[in-house]
């Protein structure tokens, strides 16, 4: 039996349970591994997570009983690795080669080689710095991570749930385009094509909200807990006093926003509730409870998954994004919730010509499609 990323969250909070807070040190221009640890999946994977102060560049080898991680630039290790009990690694060191850091794993079972479209590197989110992300299988055969269409399928066998959150509503009409075009009635648009393609493919999906009805930021999220939901989408589009402005973005929850701009615009997004955008006293306390510090990092390491997987297909379709980072965070209340998920920005409305594709339904289409391919591409199961 299969068991999802969200059932491993809700059981206990899994796999991720090792993460223990590190003293942060980074030389300038070097990069420095911070933390090391490993965990296991119900299904027999082993995940090695390295968090490092910079991005790293990194090679696998796959010596005898061992599997070599080297980081290029990267100083001496001091860092002690937690180590899950029962996974393929049974220990882990680091050792300076020249100007590289090798993280030399000693293995249980040999383990079969790591394809590299499915490694991950994670940006750092407020608390934790980059994380290179490594899944594994004991074997000496490659799996076959890299055939979409077996993915597809995997995915079509279960049933994952996907919770779909057209913005703004009712007496909210988020921002409006020059033209007129209202936010809420964009989105609402596009999460109900979002619904039906999904459904097509084989997810179970929900809307918030079906019509032009007010629904509350804490309400969108509890409807995501409540119909547990193995990931959340929550569909804007974008303002910008500047009209050049324009471009998709892509949001997951911080308490501490990435940028300024990010930091505003969860401000303007969670202004309609009044919630600060500190804490979490104005929630639910439901939620409250759920959200312990060790699941928070859970889903923030999850949707992060996600988040990169939706950028990467919107700008495999050509869809305009927003100059800057890719992934960014901020304190969107919305999203504030057990569930691992997203705030896309599809575009600006406040850009005359966005405004236009957005309305339209070749536009809304390729948007849906982008959605769906990340969808797809999202590994549910851990
Ligand atoms: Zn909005």
């Amino acid at each position: 039996m299969k068991v999802s990323r969200r059932t491993v969250l809700k059981m206990s909070g899994v796999g991720f349970a090792a993460i223990t807070m590190l003293p942060r040190v980074a030389f300038a221009g070097r990069n420095s591994v911070l933390s090391m640890r490993t965990g296991v999946q119900p299904n027999g994977k082993t995940r090695l997570v390295i968090e490092t102060s910079l991005r790293p560049s990194y090679d696998i080898s796959y010596p005898q009983n061992q599997m070599v991680v080297s980081l290029a630039n990267t100083g001496a290790c001091s860092v002690s690795p937690k180590l899950s009990g029962d996974g393929l690694v049974k220990k882990l060191t680091g050792v300076s080669v020249g100007d590289k850091l090798n993280v030399v794993a000693d293995l249980r079972k040999s383990v079969a080689p790591i394809d590299k479209s499915s490694v991950m590197i994670l940006p750092p989110n407020g608390d934790n710095e980059y994380r290179l992300v490594l899944d594994f299988v004991a074997g000496t055969n490659a799996t076959d991570t890299n055939s979409k269409n077996d993915k597809s399928e995997k995915i079509s066998s279960k049933q994952y749930v996907i919770v779909i959150d057209a913005g703004h509503g009712g007496k909210d009409p988020g921002c409006i385009g020059k033209g007129g075009t209202r936010e809420k009635t964009v989105v609402l648009s596009v999460a109900k094509k979002l619904k039906k393609e999904l459904d097509s493919a084989g997810f179970k999906t929900y809307l918030t909200r079906s019509g032009d009805n007010f629904l509350k930021l804490a309400e969108r999220a509890e409807i995501a807990e409540k119909r547990h939901a193995d990931l959340f989408l929550s569909l804007h589009a974008n303002a910008n006093p500047s009209r050049q402005t324009r471009g998709y973005s892509v949001y997951t929850l911080s308490e501490k926003a990435s940028d300024e701009e990010a930091q505003k615009l969860a401000e303007t997004e969670n202004a309609v509730d009044k919630i600060g955008v500190s804490g979490f006293e104005k929630f639910s306390k439901e939620i409250r409870v759920a959200l312990s510090a060790l699941q928070q990092r859970a889903v923030a390491e999850l949707s992060e998954e996600y988040a990169t997987n939706c950028a990467r297909a919107m700008d495999n379709a050509s869809i305009d994004r927003l100059p800057g980072p890719s992934i960014r965070h901020a304190p969107f209340a919305v999203l504030r919730s057990t569930v691992p998920g997203a705030l896309i920005e599809l575009g600006h409305l406040s850009n005359a010509t966005e405004e236009k594709l957005l309305k339209s339904d070749s536009h809304q289409n390729k948007l849906v499609r982008a959605i769906v391919k990340s969808v797809k591409n999202y590994n549910f199961d851990v």
